[in-house]
Formats: structure tokens, sequence, C-alpha cells
């Protein structure tokens, strides 16, 4: 399909038909119940419960996961979910990213048999909802030096430390803590809801993703069940593997906020008139909505066989970091032109580019930032890795 379709090339002729299907599913679903709600809790910062059982309903909890009530997607449809919620709202996005990728994806891949059917069928109905917690306030992108602790006292872990940027921690029945063990190795802690000592303060005064919530966590002598320690989490580089095998996601995530912006973006020009003809007349507009298209293009195609590349074991971490760098940047230009050519509605938050805009600046930072994403790439191609900093040892 060409003409006035963010699909130039036909990309969906790529797609199998239950490719096609789930697209199309949540699409329909993000028109009817998320895009005429979310402005409005975005603008007030609140977190949009009422979606939470319609999601649910969706049967995409869980994405790639096979079995324990889970869809077991392939990574393009996967792909797909994450640019479709993005394209309607990357709170949303945010939401579903942080519960059925970064906390199932850990379970699944690192939990023991007994702690994957233990907690993942009842995240599958989104009955339960996880949480991931890495970042901390000393550490982003340095959290391989993370500092919470985790202490064995007994049949339990003790965690103390502080966590921050925590999608979900406020709200989440299960928040993975990682923390280092006095073996200095790092693990992943399940602390359910309600441990005392754990205490969840959700983040104000945030310019992007409003609609979703992140918390600042103090761990204080939280004792956590030796069996909720996840069974085959050995050190920081299986946590590096559960952010390797979710950072895709976000590739189509920028790629969906980046559609919807061109979108809006051709329809205001082809509406707007000024000088007595619509905007979308004028070269300058042209040459914009062009470029926009054509990144959108390779974005599609890049995540397409990066996907691919996924569905078949070879997707390497370095892949899904040139796809984040990428995506992220270009979506973050694209977003910002579609923003320029509805002038000042592009400020309004009624015309959704607004909220786009302000969004794509936390979909740049986080799960890597755009240097540290390079870094990883650049690590790869050279065999010489740049990511430490370290200060020469001088005299
Ligand atoms: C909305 C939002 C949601 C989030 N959700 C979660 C979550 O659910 N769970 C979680 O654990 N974390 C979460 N995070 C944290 C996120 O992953 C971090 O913000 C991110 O890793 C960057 O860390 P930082 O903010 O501390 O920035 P810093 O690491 O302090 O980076 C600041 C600047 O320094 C640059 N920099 C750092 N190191 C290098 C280097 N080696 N070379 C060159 N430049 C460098 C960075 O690129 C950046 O420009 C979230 C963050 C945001 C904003």
């Amino acid at each position: 399909m060409t003409g006035s379709s963010p699909d130039f090339y036909a990309v969906e002729e790529l797609l199998e038909p239950e490719e096609i299907e789930i697209r199309d599913r949540v699409r329909a679903f993000c028109e009817k119940e998320v895009t005429p709600v979310v402005n409005e809790y975005w603008e007030r910062a609140e977190f949009p419960f009422e979606l939470v059982p319609k999601i649910a309903d969706l049967g995409i909890a869980g994405g790639t996961i096979e079995g324990y009530g889970c869809p077991g997607m392939s990574n393009v449809s996967a792909g797909l979910v994450a640019a479709e919620l993005a394209r309607a709202d990357g709170s949303v996005g945010t939401f579903n990213g942080v519960h059925s990728f970064l906390a199932m994806q850990s379970i699944a891949l690192l939990g023991s048999e007994e702690q994957r059917e233990r907690w993942l069928p009842e995240m599958a109905r989104l009955e339960k909802i996880g949480a991931f917690g890495l970042t901390e306030p000393a550490h982003g992108s340095d959290a391989v030096a993370l500092e919470t602790s985790a202490r064995r006292d007994g049949d339990v872990y003790v965690l103390d430390g502080r966590k921050k940027w925590i999608g979900n921690g406020s709200i989440a029945d299960y928040v993975i803590i990682w923390a280092r063990g006095e073996d200095g190795a790092v693990g992943g802690y399940v602390v359910e809801k309600g441990t005392p000592g754990y205490t969840a303060t959700v983040m104000t005064g945030k310019t992007a993703l409003r609609a979703v919530w992140q918390a600042e966590i103090s761990l204080d002598g939280v004792r956590v069940p030796a069996e909720n320690r996840l069974a085959n989490c050995h050190s920081f580089k299986d946590v590096s593997g559960v952010l390797d095998r979710t950072r895709y996601t976000v590739a189509w995530r920028a790629l969906g906020l980046a559609t919807a912006s061109y979108e809006l973006a051709l329809a205001h020009a082809l509406r707007r008139e000024q000088f007595g003809s619509p905007i979308a007349g004028f070269q300058l507009v042209q040459d914009k909505l062009a470029r926009m298209l054509a990144e959108i293009t390779s974005m599609q195609l890049m995540c397409w066989r990066l996907s691919k590349l996924a569905d078949t074991g070879r997707m390497t971490a370095a892949m899904a970091s040139l796809a984040k760098m990428n995506h992220a940047a270009k979506a973050r230009a694209i977003v910002a032109d579609a923003r320029d050519i509805l002038g000042g509605d592009g400020i309004l938050l009624d015309h959704h580019v607004a909220r786009h805009h302000a969004d794509m600046e936390a979909i740049f930072t986080f799960e890597g930032t755009d240097s540290v994403q390079a870094l990883i790439v650049g690590r790869e191609i050279t065999g010489l890795s740049a990511i430490s900093g370290r200060k020469p040892n001088r005299p």
C-alpha cells in the first residue's frame, strides 16, 4: 500500500497472517480504548488503571514467552504489538514493556521451573503486575556497579538499598530487585507487594510518559524468602541478557511514536491552510514529510529483520543496540518535525503530537541511552570497549 500510508514499501507483505491479526487487534483496541482517554491521564499524571483489565483481555501480556498462559508470539508480533501500543501512547507502551518484557522475561529466562509456574500465569492474566528494579540513584548507565545488597539470614535474604526510576514500582505485585549478594554477584529477588521495609514513592514533575508511574524505592531490611531469589541468575551478565532480549521492543516503540507523529503531521498539513493553500502543498513541508517517511520506512525494515533474527536466536546484544540507538534518534527527529508542522497546535495535548514529542525524550534515554547503545555497537565492531571511561592513573 502506498500513497498516504506510512507503509510505503508494502512491508505488510512480509508479515505472517497471525502477525497482521495481532497488530490489527491491538490497533483497534488502542483506537477505541487508549487514544480517546489518554491525554487526560497524561495531563493529570495519572496511570490509567481502567485499561489494565482491557489489556489483559487482549491476551498480549508475556509477549514471546511460551507456556504459563503466555501468548508465545513471534518476535515480529511482539514488536508490532509494542509499536501499536506506542503509536497510541508511549506510557501505555511502557507499562506493557516493563510488565511483559522486563519483569516477565526476567522470570522466564532466569527463574526455575517452579518459579515460572508460581508467578507467570497470574502475570499473563494481568492479575498481578510486575516491575524491574535495576537503576539506582547513583547508578544508571553503570548499573553494573549497583550497590543494593542482599544478605542471607537463615531461609530469607535481607535487602537494603535504593532504586530510582522503577516503572510500576509503586503498584506492582512482584518487583524484581537486582541486588549484590555477599559473594559480590548480582542476583534477582522477587519482592512481593506489602513486604515490610519496601517503600515506593511515585516520581513527580516528569515531562515525559506522564501516564505511567516510576518510583523511587527504599529497601530497609526487606526480608525476601530464599525461594524468591531467581534460581538461574548468577551474575550481572544474566541481567544484561534480559535487557538484550527486551531492547528490540524499544526500537519498535520508537517506530510507533514516529509513525503516529508522521500520520498526524500529514493529516494536519493536508487540512491546515495558510496563504490560501494547504500547507502540505508547500515544498518545505513536503520535504519534511518525505524525509520522515524515508526514516520510518528504513526503521520498519530494520525492526522486521531484527525480529526475524531474534526468532531464529541470532539477534545479538549489539544488533538490538544498533536498532535502539538508530530508531530512538530518528524518532526523536521525526516527532520534532511533526510538532513543527502542527505549528502552535503541536504543543496542545488535544492534537496528540505534543505528547509523543515529550514522551520520546524518555524513550531516548531508558533501557540504555543513545551514547551507551553506540558504545555497545562500537565495542562489537572494534573489539575494544570504550564504556568504562576510567580516569588514567596519574602519579
Ligand atoms: C521514564 C523512565 C523509565 C525508566 N524505567 C526503568 C525501570 O523500569 N527500571 C529500571 O531499572 N530503570 C528504569 N529507568 C532508568 C533508565 O534505564 C536510566 O535512566 C538510563 O539507563 C540512564 O541512566 P541515568 O538516567 O542515570 O543517566 P546517566 O547514566 O547518568 O547518563 C547521563 C548522561 O551520561 C552519558 N553517559 C553515561 N555513561 C557514559 C559513557 N560510558 N560514555 C558516554 N556517555 C555516557 C549518558 O549517555 C547520558 O547522556 C527508567 C528511566 C526513565 C527516564
